[in-house]
């Protein structure tokens, strides 16, 4: 069996599916792992670690295709990237499935079967697959440098010659996976840290970090899922958590927003009105910018400054901590593709929990 793995296309993308470690793992099974050249050379893996770790480097992405039963990538590959691929081959990356139409005709051309990963369902025995979960991971912990580093304040507490400066506050709205690490990371750098969230459950998480649960009025029993995400809140109940949240706001030096609802738009928490309240210097970090964002000014990949208050939408934030993100995601991977290995080949079992879910499109056939 050979696994694929080709040089990531999409702008800005700087990650790669397979770290040298992961595949070091594949090879150790008899699993032959071809790597285009310079895949993991912008998350600073040059192509002498993939052959040291057993992996043959080839130098074009159609060398890297043409005898590939399974392609890994980050990104969903382009039509031309999958006219390249084997007849039959299984593809293993993020697809988002509601976006892909452009590239349908060429994986029914090479009838090609697709796991998207984010599609891998939120249970116990998955959570190691979980590749929203990994990247979250790193999302949340870049947010926050990314806020510090935009802020005109220090975080911690210090104590100098020159006069003591007060610790700043920090506050992470969702504290989801993303939300979690943005507050341990903001906890480790010395800041004040507050959180909301409106699933029930999180409430000890967060206090469990150190950080001060507020707005806990604005917690609803039924605001989690089956699968352990947030419903979209009602009108009256937004509107009660906008009021509680409005005067924390005002007090508060770094903003990270992480809330999302999985198929809808991200939810609205911060509206203009807020931000006009909010004090100067006041930098928000939006990680829910590419779906809508949680603040009403946000607009994706950039910086607004509404009055002295930053607000970036944060945007590709996993590609810029390359090397840890790569490792993980191809952790994930890995662990994925022995899940899915019988007697040395891959195979996908429509009937299996994990990939029956993830399988959108079958030897070439779209399913819903
Ligand atoms: P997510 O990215 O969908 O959302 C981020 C956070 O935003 C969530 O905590 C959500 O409750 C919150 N949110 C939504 N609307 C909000 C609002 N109006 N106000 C404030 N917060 C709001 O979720 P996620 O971080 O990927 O994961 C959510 C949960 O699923 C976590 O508890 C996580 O532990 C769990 N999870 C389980 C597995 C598994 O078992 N395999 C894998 C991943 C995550």
């Amino acid at each position: 069996m050979q696994i694929g793995v080709p040089r990531e296309t999409a702008p800005r993308e700087r990650r790669v599916a397979l770290a040298p470690d992961s595949v070091g793992r594949l090879v150790k099974t008899g699993v032959r792992v071809v790597v285009e050249h310079d895949a993991g050379a912008a998350a600073s893996f040059p192509d002498s670690a993939y052959a040291a770790a057993g992996a043959t480097v080839a130098s074009t992405l159609a060398e890297t295709l043409a005898e590939s039963d399974v392609v890994t990538k980050v990104q969903r590959p382009s039509p031309a990237e999958a006219l390249a691929f084997k007849t039959g081959a299984i593809l293993v990356s993020l697809f988002q499935p509601a976006a892909s139409a452009e590239v349908m005709p060429a994986l029914v051309d090479r009838a090609v079967t697709v796991l998207s990963l984010e599609r891998v369902p939120r249970i116990t025995r998955a959570q190691s697959m979980d590749v929203l979960s990994s990247q979250s991971t790193v999302a949340g912990y870049k947010a926050v440098l990314i806020g510090a580093s935009m802020m005109p304040k220090f975080l911690p507490m210090l104590t100098t010659a020159a006069g003591n400066i007060a610790p700043a506050k920090a506050f992470i709205l969702g504290a989801g996976v993303a939300g979690l690490q943005a507050i341990a990371t903001a906890r480790r750098l010395g800041a004040i840290v507050s959180a909301f969230d409106v699933r029930p459950a999180v409430r000890e998480q967060v206090q469990s970090l150190g950080a001060t649960f507020v707005a806990a009025d604005a917690i609803a029993s039924d605001a989690e899922d089956k699968r352990g995400y947030a419903r979209e809140q009602t009108a009256e109940q937004q509107k009660r958590t906008a009021a509680l949240l409005q005067d924390h706001l005002k007090q508060v030096d770094l903003v990270v927003t992480t809330a999302q609802i999985p198929g809808r738009p991200a939810p609205t928490l911060i509206t203009e009105a807020m931000v006009a309240e909010m004090r100067p210097g006041t930098v928000i970090v939006d990680l829910a910018a590419e779906t809508g964002g949680n603040c009403a000014l946000t607009k994706p990949g950039e910086i607004v400054d509404a009055n002295g208050v930053l607000i970036f939408g944060a945007i590709d934030i996993p590609s810029t901590v390359p090397t840890h993100a790569s490792q993980m995601f191809g952790r994930n991977v890995l662990t994925l593709l022995q899940h899915l290995m019988k007697d040395g080949s891959v195979t996908v079992n429509l009937n299996d929990e994990i990939a029956g879910p993830m399988c959108v499109v079958y030897q070439g056939q779209a399913r819903t």
